[in-house]
């Protein structure tokens, strides 16, 4: 290392050394256990990611497992790994086309629509941009050379204008949802696609054309792909035939990733992903997501009741990815008095006075702080435990500036720990009213002040709450200084309840006004 390093890359050299020591394990469907992971080409990790079927707007049982995804790609990174991940967009398949028909659009304009509705959530949701995002329809050309391949070899037939995976011929079948396919019952259901195939366990791979939909004429002839070829070919397109890291929802194991093997397998004669990672399930108050219980809820369904998109981010991150998450309003409402404590606490680091010098163990506990939490994410993407760290952390934070114990020289270790545990959490920066303002997702002022008369609920109040930014927090602490400095008592004190109705408490101290979120 030269003398003249900038300090981006000395911090990048110490990350590199400390994941040298430490191990990264995942569970590892294929496996079936946890297993330590060692990339094919050190320090690249190649990664894909089941993206959206874009028929309508994501819902958080979605955005858990995309949340899940960032924490990975965000860990991975934090350990100095480059990470390449590719993300498709399934824009053709029954329920694209039946509600494009529906709304009188073009497939494309369709989904454009969902597409583009689905930026706004990721952003909202400070979800990173994977290097890859690609739309099915545009590889269709790739779709029908890997098909061709897999007849001339024998794994694929033609049927009725359809063409099917021979599953027979692929004895691994089965090895990563370790299903048992010998007792399969004549005419049960493996793929809710369903045309004439020789063996019930056969799925599809090209569907003839149909009237009224849709269709490519290609050398297969007239017809569209089935959604499981879409990810094997657009997965090898960007990744290489072999590579690192597959993930998704566990509902996805069987029958897509197993068909996803069959297919890539079939073809390349080379194994197709090394580690297969799956998420579980996200519930609404111990139930099942349903249209018929009314309890799929989106973002903006979320947003519309006031709800932050950073607290969102918290709460479908706080489980780890392998357990059930029960989604539950008080869960939401929890979820964002951390997220404040959090921000308070950094807030009370950046803008208070403390005495001069520095206390060795409270160095120590930053220091200790920041090995639990990368050693939880280490094993398996532990969130709970990473949260329970930062959150000790504070707790002895707090009591030690309290207490007067919290010396001026500790400031630094602390603001890292916090800044270094945000690179993969993600929630510290307030950016919620901005972003919210910056896609017309934000109410006017003059919008809440006519509902709310006509309401006269206060619920809409309940969305200033929710959306006051610091920006605008000191702005108006600053505009009650020059108030008070004039004397003009009466305008100072209309700001403070102002302020108090927008969940925001203030304190005069001598060193100035200290604020915090209720
Ligand atoms: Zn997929």
């Amino acid at each position: 290392m030269t003398g003249f390093e900038c300090p981006d890359r000395m911090e990048y050299s110490s990350i590199r050394l400390i994941s040298i020591t430490m191990a990264l394990r995942f569970y590892n469907t294929l496996a079936g256990r946890v297993e330590e992971f060692h990339p094919l080409e050190d320090k690249k990790v190649r990664m894909y990611t089941c993206g959206l079927t874009v028929y309508g707007y994501a819902h958080i049982g979605n955005y858990r497992s995309f949340v899940f995804q960032d924490i990975l790609r965000r860990f991975l990174k934090y350990q100095g790994y480059e990470v390449v991940q590719v993300m498709n967009l399934t824009d053709v398949d029954d329920k694209t086309i039946r509600n494009a028909k529906a709304a009188g659009l073009s497939l494309r304009d369709y989904t454009n629509r969902y597409i583009e509705a689905f930026e706004v959530d990721r952003q909202l949701l400070n979800l990173e941009k994977p290097e890859v995002v690609v739309r099915a329809t545009d590889h269709i050309d790739d779709m029908v050379k890997l098909i061709q391949t897999l007849e001339k070899k024998g794994y694929a037939y033609k049927s009725e204008g359809s063409y099917y995976f021979r599953v027979e011929k692929f004895p691994d079948y089965g090895k990563l949802s370790r299903i048992d396919l010998s007792g399969m019952r004549a005419g049960a259901r493996v793929d809710s696609d369903e045309y004439d195939k020789a063996n019930v366990r056969d799925f599809v791979l090209w569907k003839a054309a149909k009237e009224g939909e849709p269709f490519w004429d290609t050398p297969l002839g007239p017809g569209r792909p089935g959604w499981h070829i879409e990810c094997s070919v657009m997965s090898m397109k960007y990744l290489g035939e072999t590579f690192d890291i597959h993930s998704g929802g566990v509902d996805l194991v069987f029958p897509h990733h197993e068909n996803e093997i069959a297919q890539s397998e079939a073809a390349t004669g080379k194994p197709f992903v090394r580690y297969w990672l799956h998420g579980e399930h996200l519930v609404v108050n111990g139930e099942k997501m349903s249209k018929s219980l009314g309890n799929v809820y989106t973002l903006r369904d979320l947003i519309a009741k006031g709800y932050r998109p950073t607290a969102i981010r918290y709460l479908l991150a706080s489980v780890p990815y392998r357990s059930l998450l029960n989604f539950t309003f008080d869960g939401l409402h929890q979820a964002k008095q951390s997220v404040e404590r959090l921000r308070n606490f950094q807030y009370r680091l950046k803008k208070e006075e403390f005495p001069a010098g520095k206390s060795s163990e409270l160095e120590d506990a930053a220091g200790a702080t920041r090995r639990k939490f990368e050693e939880a994410l280490s094993d398996n993407l532990n969130t709970a435990e990473a949260l329970a760290a930062i959150f000790e952390m504070v707790r002895e934070g707090n009591t030690a500036m309290d207490q007067g114990k919290f010396l001026d020289g500790n400031r630094g270790a602390f603001l890292d720990t916090l800044a270094r545990w945000d690179r993969v959490f993600a929630v510290l920066e307030n950016n919620d009213a901005a972003m919210l303002r910056q896609f017309g997702l934000l109410k006017s002022e003059q919008e809440r002040a006519s509902e709310h008369a006509s309401a006269g609920d206060g619920k809409q109040e309940k969305v200033l709450v929710e959306t006051l930014d610091d920006e605008e927090i000191e702005r108006r602490i600053a505009e009650r200084e020059e108030a008070r400095r004039g004397r003009d008592f009466k305008r100072a004190d209309e700001i403070r309840d102002e302020l108090l109705e927008g969940g925001v408490l203030l304190e005069d101290t001598k060193a100035g006004t200290r604020w915090k979120r209720k």
